[in-house]
């Protein structure tokens, strides 16, 4: 039996990306193929969007879509059906799909993606000839009031039911409660158990409580969001769901991350041929403005940002060039840590090479030419930049945190003995935490047999969406089957 999932996202590759959310939307739906599972997914109608759309078929219209007018554009995300809500009101603008090109968020971001929801509760209802789903799976906030919908304006027809997914519990879509009339949802939807939350609309928080099951991107983290650390407020709604939350591990896409056929980088190299990744490191020094020697050269791609340890970095680049590393970082984010981060490459020429910015085939050079990558995040629902390094014999670096701990194995006396180990770990994030585990790495990198094995354990290791396809195949499939 085959089951149709509706999957809601604010972003998804190869069309729009701004984090690893849109990495997970666009390739779960191949994942999910072979597990009986066709995907559908609904993306809101960005400029972007539409011009990598080209010419699509307008299947439906709704003369007001919570206050605009908006169309349902048919076309393909990669060899997969996709579905774009074009609402010109909502979406026709330049800049980011969250904000301005300053970053400043749109004001009306609570009705921009209230809409896409609202777009999925019809789709779903049946609202749409030839568009029947068993089951919707929500993407984080920008997607979560689609369950919302689902619950309490259900358009004529079935009931299906729906998945939350949470990939950042910090971002919650928190408005104030002067929004609700314009949700056009009913009355009772103003409840302790809807959509309020905190006195204000919680969209995230409305999808958890309205979705037969919420998920987070790693074991680990699931566990996390039921303390108040991690919860953002929302643990105790976690801790009341019981095992209707539960962590399925993002997996990465091998096509496209794979050192044996990437296109972005100078020397294709396996496993077998480790040596080759020589040439990446001179290129990548060479590109990064960095002196070129055979000590350990160190990468960073992130935003930079708290979240991501990013504010401690550049404390700790004195005693990392101290130690005889170099360091290649990629990331745009906070101005105050990009200054700062100038300011140590500015003091450490030749060691520190620092891109501010995006660049995806920069991205892929670093994983393939660093040695070790450096992931000091304070919390990290699951985390990409890590298994990317794993496929590519660059050693993680990580804090030991949601889907970091649950990924990365560290070299510590037991793991070295086993022949398991594949990264370094650190407790916390702060200076000593950050200042010891690159003391530690420096030290594992210059015993050659050792460095070697961490790299080759980590390029063995299998995250790619097979074993999360299945799960996420089997947990709709359990939800589909409690329903009808
Ligand atoms: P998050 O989604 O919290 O930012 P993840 O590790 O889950 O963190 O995903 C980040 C994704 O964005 C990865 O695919 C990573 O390679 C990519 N990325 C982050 N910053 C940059 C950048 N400045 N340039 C290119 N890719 C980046």
């Amino acid at each position: 039996m085959t089951l149709s999932v509706l999957s809601v996202a604010s972003e998804a590759v190869p069309l729009v990306k701004t984090g690893g959310l849109a990495d997970v939307a666009g390739a779960l739906p191949a994942a999910l193929a072979p597990h009986g599972v066709a995907t559908t997914t609904l993306l809101p109608g960005y400029p972007a969007v539409l011009e990598k759309l080209g010419k699509a078929k307008e299947i439906h219209a709704w003369p007001s879509l919570l206050g605009e007018p908006a169309r349902l554009l048919s076309g393909k995300l990669g060899a997969q059906p996709l579905l774009v809500l074009d609402a010109p009101g909502f979406y026709a603008r330049t800049g980011g799909p969250y904000g301005d090109a300053s970053g400043k968020d749109w004001a009306d971001n609570w009705r921009r993606f209230a809409a896409l929801g609202r777009a999925a509760a019809d789709i779903a209802g049946g609202a749409v000839k030839r568009q029947a789903f068993d089951l919707v799976h929500a993407h984080d906030w920008q997607a979560a009031m689609a369950c919302a919908y689902m619950r309490y304006a259900p358009f004529k027809g079935r009931r299906v039911p729906s998945v939350m997914t949470i990939h950042n519990m910090a971002f919650q879509g928190y408005y104030p409660a002067a929004i609700f009339p314009g949700l056009e949802l009913p009355q009772e939807a103003w409840a302790i158990d809807g959509v309020e939350s905190y006195g204000g609309v919680g969209f995230l928080k409305a999808g958890m409580q309205s979705a037969q099951a919420v998920t987070t991107v790693s074991p680990t983290y699931a566990l996390e969001v039921r303390s108040a650390e991690f919860g953002m407020g929302l643990e105790g709604l976690v801790e009341a769901k019981g095992d209707r939350v539960r962590g399925i591990l993002n997996g990465i896409d091998s096509a496209e991350w794979n050192p044996a056929h990437d296109p972005h980088i100078a020397a294709a190299y396996t496993a077998r041929t480790l040596a080759r990744r020589t040439a990446n490191k001179r290129a990548l020094e060479t590109e990064m403005g960095l002196d070129s020697d055979d000590g350990p050269l160190f990468v960073v791609i992130s935003r930079l940002t708290w979240q991501k340890g990013m504010d401690v970095l550049p404390e700790v680049l004195d005693h990392l060039v101290g130690n005889g590393a170099r360091l290649a970082l990629i990331g745009s984010g906070d101005s105050a840590i990009e200054s700062a981060l100038h300011a140590a490459a500015a003091r450490q020429p030749g060691r520190i090479g620092v891109r501010i910015g995006y660049d995806e085939a920069l991205s892929h050079r670093m994983q393939a030419g660093g040695d070790a990558i450096l992931v000091p995040s304070r919390f990290e629902p699951c985390g990409l930049t890590q298994l990317y390094a794993l496929a590519y014999g660059c050693v993680p670096v990580v804090s030991r945190t949601g889907g970091l701990a649950d990924t990365v194995i560290d070299a510590n006396p037991a793991a070295l003995n086993a022949g398991v180990a594949t990264g370094v770990q650190m407790n916390g994030v702060n200076y000593h935490a950050l200042a010891a585990a690159i003391t530690r790495t420096v030290a594992l990198y210059r015993d050659p047999a050792t460095w070697r094995q961490l790299q080759l354990n980590g390029m063995k290791c299998d995250f790619s969406w097979r074993q999360s396809g299945k799960a996420y195949a089997e947990l709709y499939a359990s939800l589909v089957a409690e329903t009808t």
